[in-house]
């Protein structure tokens, strides 16, 4: 697996090792850490490599499966990033594929709702084309992905390489970087500490987020399928940006006010999957609510925080 020590890759690396498979850990840590992967780190099954997939990948032995996560996935990560996330989609990918072709293993792309862009259709099937800027700041991981999905497409019918592609939504839990400026983990250590929620615009513009677990349920359905996607992988019950501050003080039990600031360039406004494919093809749908997830997540950064809140009910 590329990109396993960051969040959602270090969930997937758990789940794969609860089933008894060996797992390689291929990571820069440009965004991840030794950390997130500690506990993996303890079974004899798994193995951090630390490495830039941007250069040429070899792994020893066999493989049955590559899965393809490298990559910043946070706004502030990836507008910091730009070049590297640009290289990490095309050559990451390129490496990552030519890994599964050379080994003849199943190829997953984690890909993104991003592709979509600022979507004209609402909610977003797999089968539309999105609306992107590639002249924006968010053109760099939005491209990238477009590139990556069209670079597997490619090996699918050039190499006859077994892939398949996951557009991932926002999937929000444990081990978020507190500040990788992502709208849940932001939220939850202002309200932890007491600060103003910093709502980006009118707050109007919707998410649709979907607990890590059942993010990682999907991707590993589509590892064990032979479906080629793309596969919307989310959560379809969408809030508003100021709904889910709203509900993310209140189950903090904070008094913090919701504060305006600058809307984002380019900010999608509305972003809800359709998840009819990957009901049909995987029989995945989200099983973890929303206050359910959100309080584990919560439980998880007062933790990390050491702050004593209302979710130590939790
Ligand atoms: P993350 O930043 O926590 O993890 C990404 C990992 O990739 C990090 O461990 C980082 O060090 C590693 N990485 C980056 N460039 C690398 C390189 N050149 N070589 C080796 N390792 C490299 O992000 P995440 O939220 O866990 O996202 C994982 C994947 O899922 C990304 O591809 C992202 O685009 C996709 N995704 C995530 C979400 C989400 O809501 N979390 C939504 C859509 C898509
Ligand atoms: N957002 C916000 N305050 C923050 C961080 C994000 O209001 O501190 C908004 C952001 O403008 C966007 C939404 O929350 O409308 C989701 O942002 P995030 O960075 O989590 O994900 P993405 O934009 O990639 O969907």
């Amino acid at each position: 697996m590329t990109g396993g020590a960051g969040f959602l890759g270090s969930h997937l690396c758990e789940q794969l090792l609860s089933r008894g498979t060996e797992v390689v850990c291929l990571d820069n840590l440009i965004t991840g850490s030794r950390r997130n992967v500690e506990e993996c780190a303890r079974n004899p099954l798994f193995r951090l490599v630390e490495c830039d997939v941007t250069r040429p990948l070899s792994v020893a032995g066999e493989v049955d499966l590559v899965l393809h996560l490298a990559s910043p996935a946070s706004p502030k990560d990836y507008q910091r990033l730009p070049i590297e996330t640009m290289l990490v989609g095309g050559q990451g990918c390129l490496h990552a594929l030519e890994l599964a072709a050379d080994k003849g293993a199943r190829f997953v792309l984690a890909s993104t709702s991003e592709v979509y862009g600022d979507p004209l259709e609402h909610p977003q099937r797999e089968s539309y084309w999105g609306n992107v800027n590639p002249v924006g700041p968010r053109a760099v991981y939005d491209e990238a992905k477009r590139y990556a999905e069209a670079l597997t497409c490619a090996y699918r019918r050039e190499r006859g390489t077994r892939t398949g592609i996951a557009r991932i939504f926002n999937s929000y839990g444990p081990r978020m970087h507190p500040d990788d400026g992502r709208m849940v983990p932001t939220f939850v250590c202002e309200a932890l500490r007491a600060e103003p929620l910093t709502v980006a615009g009118s707050g109007e513009q919707t998410r649709s987020v979907c607990y890590v677990s059942d993010t990682v349920r999907g991707l590993l359905a589509l590892a064990d399928s032979e479906s080629e996607g793309p596969v919307n992988i989310g959560n379809p019950h969408e809030h508003s940006v100021r709904q889910l501050a709203e509900m993310i003080r209140e189950l903090v039990g904070s008094d913090s006010p919701i504060d305006s600031t600058v809307g984002a360039v380019d900010d999608p406004q509305r972003r809800c999957p359709d998840i009819t494919v990957a009901g049909e093809q995987l029989g995945w749908q989200p099983e973890i609510g929303l206050r359910e997830g959100l309080l584990r997540t919560i439980h998880w950064f007062a933790g990390q925080l050491g702050a004593d809140t209302a979710s130590d009910r939790v």
